[in-house]
């Protein structure tokens, strides 16, 4: 069992070269995180290609029993990460952040373990007889951004180890130290070499990464600029991608809502992780009859939960991770309040703070094509768009190049199952949006990415299928 100094020492950098880990929320220095070289990488990939077989040769039920030990190691330090994942990310420990986070991690770890992947029989007619096995990989490369540095993480590993693959895995520079401790606790009850971690900038060990020809997959989590840059990296090898890239998820209510009784569910598919998440809630589209209903329902909903440092027990929202995302989330927000739409909550940063905090913020009557709804703002700013006529929210809905996620808000489930049927992204969630479950496949449509995680779908997806016939 760890103790927040404990881990912290194990994964700090102790020679070499160093990167400053900064706590988002006050500014100051956590850590140093090691800035491993190109050299180290292929050592590592070296290490884990040797481990490989040997993971590989053990029963199924074996490294199901194995990913269990590290569930119960991480069971067993879930305080100590939880800290050091919310100084480091921001996140809160309470709400759905750093403790949420942190159980996650065993959530999906487990699951991963107990999901059945069976040899499925393809033809058995008397004549022909064939069947479909999902063989190892090898080693898969995963890399992870700095929105939810663990459960993003392990979405990657535990598929990927539980099909007989060993694991290189970079984390986000921003929020290395979280990253490389989520392994060093696994690494606690894993075999040597299962699971290995390197650290350092995306555009050279990230890209390293990808081209290394002992990679046999790509796990991505990350924007689409950077995945289209993997995409041309994986080339030479024509190494597996699965890519889980940004989103702008649009959600549609309906004029059927009680817009007290969604506030809430709203709030949450919006501002999880301070709007910090791939598939949340980025542009809102109400219809005209319960308009000012739903914007006043959420703004009372909004403006009661409070934001401030993660560690203090109330606070349930947390600062931007980084100055970069903080500038994007300020500019979009600047160029709604240029355009003439309406600020009813928040809006009105203090940039010379030492923290990153962006304050809760609903603009509504904005123009459906202004910056904040086009573009991923990825951060605590909601864009709220009137709309009269139904297809044409759909259109809108509909008009951008990515499609992570979208939901539907109705009281009439048919009704909502419809205009789901007619939303281009991977999930649709109806009165809800979110919600990933380890058991239900996720993964995006358009430039949000290919490949599912998650389910059996995501133990394929780590898999190399192989047909045995006769
Ligand atoms: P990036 O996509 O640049 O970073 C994600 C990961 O990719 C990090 O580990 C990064 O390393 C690594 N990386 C960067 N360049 C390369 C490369 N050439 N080859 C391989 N790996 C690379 O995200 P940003 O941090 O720049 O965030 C920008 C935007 O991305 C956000 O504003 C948001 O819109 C979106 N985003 C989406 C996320 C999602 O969950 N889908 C998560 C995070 C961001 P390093 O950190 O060392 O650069």
């Amino acid at each position: 069992m760890d103790t927040y100094e404990s881990l912290l020492a194990a994964v700090t950098a102790k020679d070499g070269k160093t990167n400053e880990v900064i706590d988002p929320a006050t500014g100051e220095l956590i850590g140093l995180a090691p800035v491993h070289g190109v050299e180290d990488l292929s050592g590592l990939i070296d290490k884990a290609a040797a481990a490989q077989p040997a993971w590989a040769a053990l029963s199924d039920d074996e490294r199901r029993q194995y990913m269990h030990r590290a569930a119960d190691a991480i069971e067993a330090s879930a305080e100590a990460l939880a800290e050091l994942l919310s100084r480091e990310q921001g996140k809160p420990l309470n709400g759905p952040n750093a403790r949420f986070e942190v159980g996650g991690c065993v959530g999906w770890l487990r699951t991963a373990a107990d999901t059945p992947l069976p040899v499925e029989t393809l033809v058995d007619d008397g004549k022909t007889y064939a069947e479909l096995h999902y063989r190892p990989i090898g080693v898969v490369g995963a890399i992870t951004p700095w929105n939810w540095p663990m459960m993003i993480a392990m979405w990657q590993i535990a598929p990927s180890i539980r099909m007989g693959n060993t694991v290189v895995i970079k984390p986000a520079e921003t929020t290395s130290l979280s990253g490389l401790a989520l392994a060093a606790v696994m690494n606690q009850a894993l075999p040597e070499g299962v699971l290995n971690t390197i650290s350092g900038p995306g555009s050279v060990i990230g890209d390293a990464l990808v081209r290394n020809s002992k990679i046999g997959k790509v796990m991505f989590t990350g924007s689409t600029p950077t995945g289209k840059k993997i995409i041309e990296a994986s080339a030479g090898n024509v190494t597996r991608l699965t890519l889980e890239l940004g989103g702008n998820d649009a959600g549609i209510v309906l004029p059927d809502v009680d817009p007290t009784a969604i506030a809430e569910g709203l709030f949450w598919g919006a501002f999880i992780n301070t709007g910090q998440t791939c598939a949340a809630l980025k542009r809102l589209y109400v219809h005209d009859s319960v308009y000012d209903a739903v914007v006043e329902a959420l703004a009372d909903f909004a403006k009661n939960v409070p934001m401030g440092n993660g560690l203090e027990d109330q606070n349930a929202l947390g600062p931007l991770q980084n100055k970069k995302q903080f500038d994007i989330v300020d500019r979009l927000v600047e160029s709604a309040k240029a355009s003439g739409a309406r600020v009813v909550l928040g809006g009105n940063p203090e940039r010379d703070a030492k923290g990153y905090f962006y304050p809760t913020t609903l603009i509504a009557d904005i123009d459906p094509q202004n910056d904040l709804v086009i573009e991923e703002q990825f951060g605590p700013a909601l864009p709220i768009i009137r709309y009269t006529d139904l297809d044409e929210a759909v259109a809108q809905a509909n008009s951008l190049d990515v499609g992570l996620g979208a939901s539907v808000w109705s009281t009439d489930i048919k009704r909502a199952r419809e205009v789901a049927s007619r939303m281009q992204a991977g999930t649709v969630w109806i009165n809800a949006h979110g919600m990933v479950d380890p058991r239900v496949p996720f993964g995006g449509s358009k430039q949000s990415g290919y490949g599912m995680e998650f389910g059996v779908e995501g133990l394929k997806a780590v898999s190399q299928p192989q047909v045995v016939s006769g």
